[in-house]
C-alpha cells in the first residue's frame, strides 16, 4: 500500500482526471459493451472518468496505479467481445470527450485525431478535403477511432484496403505507470525500432490508453460498380469467391447464407427465391472504366461457378438496392432474439467448409445460426440467436458458439478476425496461439508490470 493510498481516497486522487463520476446510475451505463448479454461478466466500477486531455488521462491512470485498481479504457462501448466490460472496483476511462480532429494534413494525406473521434466524423472531415479514411466497420457511425485502433477494426473495404492497422501511422499511448509515449512513425514508411504502433493496434486497451493517433488517408474513393449473385449451393458460392480473388481486387466481397436471407426476407421481402443457399455481393471501385470491366468479369466468374441469377449496376443508388440484403443481415437476425455474433476467419478455400460446418452445428445444438460476412477475407459472422432469459437457450448458444470457434481452428483459421478476444474468447487462445501466448503475456508484463491495464482481456 503506497503512502498516497493510506491518506487519500481514490476519488480524491482522481481529481486531476477531469470529470469524475461515482453515481451508481451513471456507472451502470458504463459497465458493459455490446457483447452477448447474459454470457459475460461485467463488474461494478469504483469510478468513471471522462477526460478531455492526455494530462487528465495520465492523472487517472496514476491515481488507479497508486490505489492498485484496474483501469478499463472505453470508447463508444460498441465492442462485441466484452473488452470494455468493467471490472469490480476499476476506474473506467471513457475517451468519448476527447473527440477533436487535431489536424487534417491534406498535403501529407494524414489526419491526427483524439481517440474519441467517431469513425464517420473522420470520414466526413476527410471527404471535405477530397480524401477518404478507408477502415469502415459497420459501427462506423458510432464507434470511436480509439476503439477501432484498440480492436484493429475491419469492415467491408478491408478486402482491398486493409484493416485499421494498415491505416495507423503513429499514436500516443498512456502507459500503466502514467507515462505518455509516442509509438510508430508519422512518415508513410518507417522501420526504425520494433513496430510498436502495430502492437498497440489490436491490444484491446491492455498495453495502454491511446490518447492521439495519426492515420493515413487516401484519395477519395471512386464511384463503385456493384454485383449481386445468388447460388443454390454453398460450395458453388465458395468457388465463385475463390475464382474472383485470384483475378480481381474487389473493394467488397460479402456473402450471406440461407438462414440469414430468410431472416432478412421476414423483415423485408426482397423477392429472393426459396432455393437460394447463398448470396454474394461484390463491388469494384477501380474507376469509371476499369470498375465496370472488373464487375463484368466478377459476374462472369459467378456465372461460371453456377450462379442462378446475377445482376450488376454502375449506379450507386441501384448498387445500394441490390445489396440491401447484406445491410439488413444483422438487424434482421437481431430482431429474432439476442445475438451472439462470432467473427472467426478461415483461409479462403475453407469458407464453404466453415459454412457447411456451421449449418451442422445449428442442427446439433438446436439453435438458429445465420451466417454472413466478409467472404473475400475468409472472415465470417456466424450469428447464434437465442433468448438470454432462458438458461437452456443460453447454454446451447454458448455450446454452439464454442463449436464454431473450434471448427474455425480445425480449418486452419483464427478465433477472431476483427472483434477481438476481450472476455469472450480467452478460453480459446491456448488452442490457437500455443507457445506464442506466453510471448504475448511477456509483452503485457513488460508494458504493465502491475497488471492493472484492462487485465484479463485479450491475451
Ligand atoms: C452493430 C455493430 C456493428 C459492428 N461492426 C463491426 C465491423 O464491421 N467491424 C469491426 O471490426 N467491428 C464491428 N463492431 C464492433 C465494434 O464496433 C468495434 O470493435 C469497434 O472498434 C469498437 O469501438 P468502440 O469505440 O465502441 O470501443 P469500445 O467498445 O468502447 O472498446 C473496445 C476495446 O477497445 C478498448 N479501447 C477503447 N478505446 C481505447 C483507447 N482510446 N485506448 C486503448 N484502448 C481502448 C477497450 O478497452 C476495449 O477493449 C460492430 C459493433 C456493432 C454493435
Amino acid at each position: 500500500m503506497s503512502a498516497v493510498e493510506s491518506t487519500r481516497t481514490l476519488a480524491e486522487d482522481l481529481a486531476g482526471a477531469g470529470e469524475v463520476i461515482t453515481d451508481p446510475d451513471v456507472l451502470e451505463a458504463y459497465r458493459r459493451d455490446q457483447a452477448a448479454p447474459g454470457l459475460l461478466r461485467a463488474g461494478v466500477p469504483a469510478a468513471l472518468v471522462r477526460p478531455t486531455t492526455t494530462a487528465q488521462v495520465q492523472a487517472a491512470v496514476r491515481a488507479a496505479a497508486a490505489h492498485g485498481v484496474p483501469v478499463v479504457p472505453r470508447g463508444a462501448g460498441s465492442g462485441l467481445s466484452g473488452g470494455a466490460n468493467a471490472l469490480d472496483g476499476c476506474v473506467v476511462v471513457s475517451l468519448e470527450r476527447m473527440d477533436r480532429i487535431v489536424e487534417l494534413d491534406a498535403a501529407g494525406l494524414t489526419a491526427t485525431v483524439q481517440p474519441g473521434v467517431v469513425n464517420a466524423a473522420l470520414g466526413t472531415a476527410a471527404a471535405a478535403e477530397g480524401l477518404w479514411y478507408a477502415p469502415d466497420p459497420a459501427s462506423r457511425e458510432f464507434s470511436t477511432i480509439g476503439g477501432n485502433i484498440a480492436t484493429n477494426a475491419g469492415g467491408l473495404c478491408c478486402v482491398k484496403y486493409g484493416v485499421t492497422r494498415d491505416a495507423l501511422l503513429t499514436c500516443e499511448v498512456v502507459l500503466a505507470d502514467g507515462r505518455a509515449v509516442r509509438v510508430g512513425h508519422r512518415t508513410r514508411k518507417g522501420v526504425a525500432g520494433y513496430d510498436l504502433a502495430g502492437l498497440v493496434c489490436g491490444s484491446e486497451g491492455t498495453l495502454g490508453i491511446v490518447t492521439e493517433a495519426t492515420l493515413r488517408l487516401l484519395p477519395a474513393q471512386p464511384r463503385a460498380s456493384t454485383l449481386a449473385a445468388t447460388f443454390s449451393s454453398l460450395v458453388e458460392a465458395g468457388e465463385a469467391v475463390a475464382a474472383i480473388v485470384r483475378r480481381v481486387r474487389p473493394s467488397m466481397l460479402e456473402l450471406l447464407d440461407r438462414a440469414t436471407l430468410q431472416a432478412v426476407q421476414e423483415l423485408e421481402p426482397l423477392g429472393y427465391e426459396d432455393d437460394v443457399e447463398a448470396v454474394l455481393f461484390a463491388r469494384s471501385d477501380a474507376g469509371p472504366e476499369a470498375g465496370p470491366r472488373e464487375i463484368a468479369l466478377m459476374q462472369e466468374l459467378c456465372d461460371a461457378a453456377g450462379a442462378t441469377l446475377s445482376v450488376v449496376s454502375d449506379d450507386p443508388e441501384e448498387g445500394r438496392m441490390i445489396t440491401a440484403a447484406r445491410q439488413l443481415a444483422y438487424p434482421a437476425l437481431e430482431r429474432k432474439g439476442t445475438t451472439l455474433l462470432d467473427d472467426v476467419a478461415v483461409p479462403l478455400p475453407q469458407v464453404p467448409a466453415l459454412l457447411a460446418g456451421v449449418e451442422a452445428i445449428a442442427v446439433e445444438h438446436d439453435v438458429l445460426i445465420g451466417t454472413f460476412g466478409h467472404a473475400g477475407d475468409g472472415n465470417m459472422h456466424p450469428t447464434v440467436v437465442y433468448d438470454h432469459r432462458d438458461d437452456d437457450q443460453v447454454r446451447r448458444a454458448r455450446a454452439a458458439f464454442d463449436a464454431i470457434v473450434a471448427l474455425a481452428l480445425s480449418l486452419g483459421g483464427t478465433v477472431s478476425g476483427e472483434h477481438g478476444v476481450g472476455l469472450l474468447k480467452t478460453d480459446h487462445l491456448d488452442a490457437e496461439l500455443g507457445d506464442a501466448r506466453a510471448l504475448g503475456r511477456a509483452i503485457k508484463d513488460a508494458w504493465d508490470p502491475a497488471g492493472t491495464m484492462n487485465p484479463g482481456k485479450a491475451i
